[in-house]
């Protein structure tokens, strides 16, 4: 606390992120990173940018300002998921493209003069919504997970400002269908209010009837779907994110990073991001490897007796038979791996383990072994 933080400081309760160790002994399942290196395609295209920079070739470019509408990379993006660039917008980070949706869509105590109605999210979720919601004074209402952790959507058709979540939801990992979404879509559409599909971890899902709503923000103008290169393209440390949506929803995006930062995305990131995009078979080969660790990971837990929610993700969300998630997080730490725990109620005894490498999660299964033998 300082006396010069305004009241809006004051009252922050920032999210808090997955440890990034310096000394790089961990095994490293905090923090849903792909373990797997990003295409060298993206490495070309990043040291092409660099290359041209050293011999001051005719593309060198980094003495100037990068493209603030970021065209290569939307055009790239409108290509791999079959829409128009105009329905595409770029950020840095996806987590920067949600706190710019919720200043652009959902309305604040402020501006509407205490009468706003609530945004509606899971209780269980991404933990940054609350926080966005905090920083712009938008008022939310969370909804309950079942007793299994499902997200019932008929829970959500009630009076609100509008509704996050994401798909696959994070972090139990379980997905809805797609005509689950649709519904949600359509309910918000009739009340004139957004809905924001948050697929960070959509490739990952190999669940009959669970896929991306991307093909259907032509039928649905209030629907915005949100993505990241940070876990399906192996790029956390590029920075980039987007979300594809009706051209009003991008434009209101564009006018919230207008009044904030209009380089967000800086030449490095646009060419390496467009690099990933456009190699589509690359990450279908990789992810399909993550998605087969999981599912042999989650059948080896379950044999062990440890409850794990089925997973439509890059990670697991798994209790110990005879651990409390305090304990077995700090066992695991002890024998160097590091995983995410959330000391929040109903979750508390959970433990969120990223997919490594098929080595790495051998690892942590023998582990998880020793961990509940020496019990
Ligand atoms: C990781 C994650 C993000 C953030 O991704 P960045 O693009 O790295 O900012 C957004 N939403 C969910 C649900 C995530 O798990």
């Amino acid at each position: 606390m300082s006396i010069y933080w305004n009241e809006r400081v004051k009252n922050l309760s920032p999210y808090v992120p997955g440890e990034q160790p310096r000394d790089r002994k961990f095994i490293k399942l905090n923090t849903n990173e792909n373990p797997y290196p990003p295409s060298p395609k993206v490495m070309a295209a990043i040291s092409n940018t660099i290359a041209a920079e050293k011999a001051q070739a005719p593309g060198a470019r980094l003495r100037l300002y990068p493209d603030p509408a970021c065209t290569e990379l939307r055009e790239a993006i409108a290509v791999r998921y079959h829409v128009r660039p105009e329905q595409v917008f770029a950020g840095n980070g996806s987590d920067e493209v949600l706190a710019f949706a919720f200043a652009a869509f959902f309305n604040s105590d402020t501006d509407d003069s205490n009468t706003a109605l609530p945004v509606l999210f899971p209780d269980i979720t991404y933990s940054f919504y609350p926080v966005y919601a905090n920083l712009w004074d938008v008022p939310f209402r969370t909804i309950p997970l079942a007793e299994d952790f499902s997200i019932n959507i008929e829970d959500y058709k009630t009076a609100c400002g509008g509704m996050i979540v994401p798909n696959p939801n994070a972090p139990t990992g379980l997905a809805l269908p797609l005509n689950s979404i649709l519904a949600a879509a359509e309910y918000q559409k009739n009340s004139n209010h957004v809905l924001i599909v948050d697929e960070a971890y959509i490739a990952f899902a190999n669940t009959p009837g669970v896929e991306s709503a991307v093909p259907y923000i032509n039928d649905n103008p209030n629907l915005l779907t949100v993505h990241t290169l940070s876990k399906s393209a192996s790029l956390a440390g590029l920075r980039v994110g987007f979300a594809i949506g009706n051209k009003d929803l991008i434009e209101g995006l564009c006018r919230i990073r207008d009044s904030f930062n209009s380089y967000t995305l800086d030449r490095l990131a646009l060419a390496g991001a467009a690099a990933a995009v456009s190699d589509a078979s690359y990450y279908d080969n990789i992810n399909g490897k993550v998605i087969a660790t999981r599912d042999r990971v989650s059948a080896a837990l379950t044999a062990r007796g440890f409850n794990v929610i089925p997973s439509s993700a890059n990670f697991v969300f798994i209790r110990f038979p005879a651990k409390t998630g305090a304990e077995a997080f700090a066992a695991l730490r002890e024998k160097g791996i590091l995983v995410r725990h959330f000391n929040k109620p109903r979750i508390a005894d959970y433990l969120r383990v990223s997919i490594g490498t098929d080595a790495e999660m051998d690892s942590f299964l023998e582990a998880c072994e020793e961990i509940e033998g020496s019990y």
